[in-house]
């Protein structure tokens, strides 16, 4: 029997943003709350969640 995490902190170091692993952005295998963010932020702009403000 294996232990289901159901709660994970998106695999961007700055992002603060929880991730289900049935809704996240999957690459790589790690977990992202959002494209923006899997993607490494290449136009510089945040995930856009209320109260995260990662960017790179
Ligand atoms: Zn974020
Ligand atoms: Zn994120
Ligand atoms: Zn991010």
């Amino acid at each position: 029997m294996t232990v289901a995490v159901d709660q994970m902190k998106c695999a961007c170091e700055s992002c603060v943003c929880i991730v289900k692993p049935e809704t996240a952005i999957q690459k790589n295998g790690k977990y992202y709350c959002s494209e923006t963010c899997a993607n490494g932020h290449p136009d510089g702009s945040g995930c856009g969640h209320t109260g995260c403000d990662c960017h790179s």
